[in-house]
């Protein structure tokens, strides 16, 4: 029995195992999971199944493996580095853990911790950089939580990264002095200008950046990410988002960005908030500009965080090419915009086959300006119109929809604070839209989509609008959230 202390009974290693042979016993699924993990390490893999099922079989095929479809012989246990018993069947596993340990071999045996020479960990796989995770057999499940935690924090692009650092490591220890300064070179080359351009997958500006740096050339340089916060509810932001934000030193973000969200930076991250709430800008779009430019200009690793995907209606067309006038490197990270969010919601179809084809993303603010004047018009010919900013213009929208030719009876959904816990969801006909305006408790943003693909929505839990149009001020401020 291991002895309870806060000591660890097993000391984790990494074994080499290239060029070396690993021998899995067994024929079903536990050998076939074993094979997977080994399957990660360039050794060889042995696997002894008189009858192995046709998963497994496949495997081997796919994997350049050994298969021994053979009644079980401990001699084909011979110099290998690690035996696995994962027949399933204690007393066969028992027996190969008996021959293997004769043989001086360390062995597991699948889900029988008690005869285990060594444990199996789970990895986070970034090769030649891994990161393993025991429980001492104790816990599997928390152990594939932890690893998906630390799979999100690693970069994709962390294997190649090591894997240049490597080719780095004679020259830089001729040429870079022991100490500080090579300490300031690594952090600098794993986190500065080689790994930025290595994250978006440029190996060879990575591979200047690390001359420049050896150089002595690469003054730390500051970088911009305009990144997508999503609609609201915090686990739809993306994975690279979330790294990002975790690396920042700045973080610049709009009202509508959740604080959820906002606070996945680290905790030493300076926060801006540069509004913008209808009504009440904290910041222009000229001093967002400047104070990015200027961020990066220091050096810093600036994170800008947009509702929504920053491309759409979110200003970012001027704030890239601020960057670009400064020269300042700058990468853009989607995000799920609102009217996807709004959409899904009410489970609304946005494309319907033999319906609509065609989606268009408008605002109800362009409205009386010229830049789309005639967006009625894609309307009419079938697409699904999604409208940002259009809750106090409904009535507008709808006159100049109807106007166009769109029959007042077209299918309409309304979503506000779409994705977020406390939404809210409203379907009716254009015929209703206007009643949007007059509808003040909707304090959240809202989204509108309208046209024929509407009808392909679940209405189960959204309220019809019409009903709402006639309603006097006293009882609508009496209703609860779902009226
Ligand atoms: N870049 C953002 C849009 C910014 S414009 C995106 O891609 O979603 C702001 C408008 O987006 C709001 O007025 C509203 O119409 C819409 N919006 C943003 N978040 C929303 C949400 N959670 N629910 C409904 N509409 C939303």
């Amino acid at each position: 029995m291991p002895v309870e202390t806060d000591k660890l009974n097993a000391f984790p290693v990494f074994m080499r195992v290239d060029e070396r042979t690993v021998v899995i016993v067994g024929g079903g699924e536990e050998a076939l999971a074993k094979a997977r993990l080994v399957g990660q390490c360039s050794a060889r893999i042995r696997i002894l199944a008189e009858a192995p099922e046709a998963a497994l079989a496949a495997w081997v095929q796919h994997n350049d493996a050994e298969l021994v479809r053979a009644p079980y012989d401990a001699a084909r246990l011979d110099g290998a580095a690690l035996v696995f018993a994962a027949t399933g069947e204690e007393y066969a596993d028992t027996r190969v853990i008996a021959d293997a340990r004769a043989r001086g071999i360390p062995a597991n045996a699948v889900d029988r911790p008690e005869i285990c020479d060594f444990y199996t960990p789970a990895i986070v796989n970034r090769a030649p950089v891994a990161v393993a995770i025991g429980t001492e057999g104790a816990g599997p499940v928390l152990a594939q939580m932890i690893r998906a935690k630390i799979d999100q924090l690693l970069s994709p692009t962390l294997g190649p990264l090591a894997r240049l650092a490597a080719s780095y490591r004679d020259l830089v220890e001729q040429v870079v002095p022991k100490g500080s300064a090579r300490r300031r070179f690594w952090s600098e080359f794993f986190e500065g200008a080689p790994a930025q351009a290595m994250e978006l997958g440029h190996i060879s500006e990575s591979r200047e950046a690390a001359e420049r740096l050896l150089g002595g050339r690469e003054t730390t340089r500051g970088h911009v990410a305009l990144i997508g916060a999503g609609p609201g509810a915090e686990d739809l932001l993306t994975l690279r988002a979330q790294r990002l934000l975790m690396q920042a030193d700045v973080i610049l973000f709009d009202a509508l960005v959740p604080e959820a969200v906002v606070s996945m930076g680290r905790r030493d991250a300076e926060r801006i908030a540069v509004g913008k709430r209808k009504g009440c800008h904290s910041k222009s779009q000229a001093e967002i500009n400047t104070l990015l430019v200027e961020l990066a200009g220091d050096g810093k690793r600036v994170v800008r965080l947009k509702s929504g995907d920053p491309l759409v209606f979110g200003r970012a067309g001027e704030e890239m090419q601020a960057l670009r006038d400064a020269d300042i490197a700058y990468e853009v990270v989607p995000g799920v915009t609102a009217a996807f969010a709004a959409a899904a919601d009410f489970e609304l179809p946005l494309t319907l086959r033999g319906v609509t084809s065609s989606m268009v993303f408008t605002t109800g603010h362009d409205l009386k300006g010229s830049t789309l004047p005639d967006w009625g018009k894609l309307a009419i010919s079938g697409a699904t119109v999604a409208i940002y900013m259009g809750r106090t213009v409904a009535a507008d929208v709808a006159a100049r929809l109807i106007d166009a030719g769109l029959s007042s009876e077209t299918a309409v959904a309304v979503v506000e604070n779409a994705s977020r816990a406390e939404r809210r969801l409203f379907h009716g006909t254009l015929a209703d839209l206007p009643s949007l305006e007059a509808m003040d408790e909707l304090t959240g943003p809202v989204m509108t989509i309208i046209g024929d693909a509407v009808a392909g929505a679940n209405f189960d839990h959204s309220t019809p609008l019409a009903r709402r149009r006639p309603q006097p001020v006293a009882i609508r401020q009496s209703q609860g959230a779902q009226a």
